[in-house]
């Protein structure tokens, strides 16, 4: 345990989606790697209490960490690269630091004076960054700031910042994220937008120790010399962050940049040791010598939006690495697959995934794909909603209840196969009441999804409020869909599967959320590997 935690602020400047998540979460590897721990936090300068009632297409994936916390979906590459778990601390919104100091106000404890941005919000903003070091013992804390430096809504952030600066002197430093971009007309890379970020943050009161520098060519020594002078940075505190092959790219990228060296002199650190990356390495290589090569289907309705699915297509690239295979991913709409059209629309895939969902739109179309796999022995894995389509695919066309639905969408079905949980029935408040975060299945031997995990008593992340209704799991049974992994404190069933079938298994959680680089979910390295023994 240290006595002090060092702070690490990651602001953006210039325009968003910099990648200030990953170059966060690369950071944070090289630090790990040479044996500091280390976390870190996403604040998001919106107003909404969390993530969990956005709608995909805002923000990307609504990631759900152990303790049930909806989050934003750079907690998942915290995960992913540390291999550490998150929870509900890590992710604060300017909608949950409001409702706190509201409800202090409420029960008096401001002795009656006037709350104010400064000092109770930023009061409230600094308790939480401070407050995961008090839970986690860690030696160095990033907290990435959503959004841009110069809006409006993250202006109390920066104040913060520029306020634990002050009191927390070297053990706290700013990196602040811009872009460099490349003037095909003039053939050359341009700083002046950097200088401009910089000099906002400046208005501010905070000036940053390290300038990150996304930029599509190389940053040569002229132009990091030039970028330095202007900004009040020495040059080795300006890091090129070149566009990368893959994002499992960025931790050595920013090791050979130096940027670890650079945190640790500012932070007062000692190197301790070179970082022990073997692992890692030994990931990338196999992640770029494939032996041989699958493509999946993805059905979903958000496929416009990779990031919608980004822990699904992670948990895909790290299940593939294992077993030394390329997935290419078919993006496929579920809106746009009919009864008609579904044989051409999943043509040549070696293995389907549906994913999950909420509410009517597509429904129909990840029904037929579960009816094109189950009949065709395609490999297939449902999550959630994919999971509940095969169970109401099953219900119509192998016991024969032409109506079995699930009661989200239609709630008068006379064989509602798929119905509300008894504790969601008096809910009726959205945001954060759906079964949230991990919970206990057990799993029956002599299955597939026990070949995959090799135990009996598994823990996964849900998120959702309807579940299999266990009355009709006899009729299932009985036509040759069992149930394999049971909750065995509510009994509710967790995971289907077909034995008749090459590889057919439905889950009702998440598992993507669990895949991390180090240790690859074993339901995807097993799905990988049933679709690969399923092409030969
Ligand atoms: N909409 C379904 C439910 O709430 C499935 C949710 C999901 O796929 N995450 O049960």
């Amino acid at each position: 345990m240290s006595n002090s935690t060092k702070y690490i602020f990651v602001t953006g400047g210039v325009a968003s989606s910099l990648g200030k998540g990953i170059i966060s979460a690369s950071l944070a590897k090289l630090l790990q790697a040479r044996g500091y721990s280390t976390t870190i936090q996403k604040l998001d300068p919106y107003i909404n209490i969390d993530p969990g009632t956005l709608n995909p297409y805002e923000h990307g994936e609504c990631y759900v960490t152990e303790d049930g916390a909806e989050t934003d979906l750079d907690l998942g590459h915290y995960e992913r690269f540390l291999n550490v778990r998150t929870s509900q601390a890590n992710n604060v919104t300017t909608g949950r630091i409001y409702q706190s100091v509201i409800n202090k106000e409420r029960k008096g404890d401001y002795l009656g004076k006037t709350v104010q941005v400064i000092p109770h919000i930023t009061d409230e903003i600094k308790e939480n960054i401070q407050q995961l070091s008090k839970e986690g013992n860690y030696d160095i804390i990033i907290t990435e700031i959503g959004g841009t430096v110069g809006d409006i809504e993250s202006l109390p952030y920066v104040e913060a910042i520029r306020q634990m600066r002050w009191e927390f002197e070297d053990d706290c430093i700013v990196i602040h994220l811009t872009l460099v971009p490349y003037l095909a007309a003039a053939g050359e890379l341009k700083t002046k937008p950097t200088q401009h970020a910089v000099k906002q943050l400046l208005e501010y009161g905070v000036q940053p120790d390290i300038l990150c520098c996304r930029t599509e060519h190389e940053l040569d020594l002229t132009l990091r010399k030039k970028i330095a002078k202007f900004c009040n940075v020495v040059p080795e505190a300006v890091i090129e962050s070149r566009d990368a092959a893959s994002i499992y790219d960025v931790p050595l990228l920013m090791q050979s940049e130096e940027l670890d060296e650079i945190v640790l002199k500012k932070l007062g650190l000692s190197r301790k040791s070179v970082p022990n990356l073997d692992s890692w390495k030994s990931f990338l290589h196999n992640l770029k010598n494939p032996t041989s090569e699958i493509t999946i289907g993805l059905v979903g309705k958000y496929v416009e939006l990779k990031d919608a699915y980004k822990s699904i297509s992670e948990a895909i690239i790290h299940g593939g690495t294992a077993n030394l295979c390329k997935v290419n991913v078919k993006w496929i709409h579920s809106e746009k697959i009919t009864k008609g059209n579904v044989d051409e629309q999943l043509s040549g895939l070696d293995g389907v995934l549906v994913a999950p969902g909420f509410g009517a739109r597509g429904i129909t179309g990840k029904i037929s794909a579960v009816r094109y796999v189950r009949e065709n022995n395609i490999p297939f894995l449902g999550i959630c909603l994919g999971m509940q389509c095969a169970v109401i695919e099953f219900a119509r066309h192998v016991i024969g209840w032409d109506d079995a639905h699930t009661v989200e969408i239609s709630p008068e079905s006379k064989r509602p196969v798929i119905s509300l949980m008894e504790e969601q029935k008096n809910i009726s408040d959205m945001g954060g009441t759906m079964r949230l975060g991990a919970y206990k299945c057990d799993l029956k031997s002599d299955s597939k999804i026990y070949d995959a995990y090799n135990r009996e008593i598994i823990h996964e992340r849900h998120r959702h409020r309807f579940e299999f209704n266990s009355e009709y799991l006899k009729d299932f049974e009985k036509h040759g869909m069992i149930a394999t992994g049971i909750n065995p404190e509510t009994s509710l069933v967790e995971v289907v599967e077909i034995p008749d079938h090459p590889w057919f298994v439905g889950v009702q959680f998440h598992p993507e959320y669990k895949s991390t680089v180090d240790e690859p979910h074993p339901l995807f390295t097993a799905f990988i590997k049933a679709v690969m023994d399923n092409k030969k």
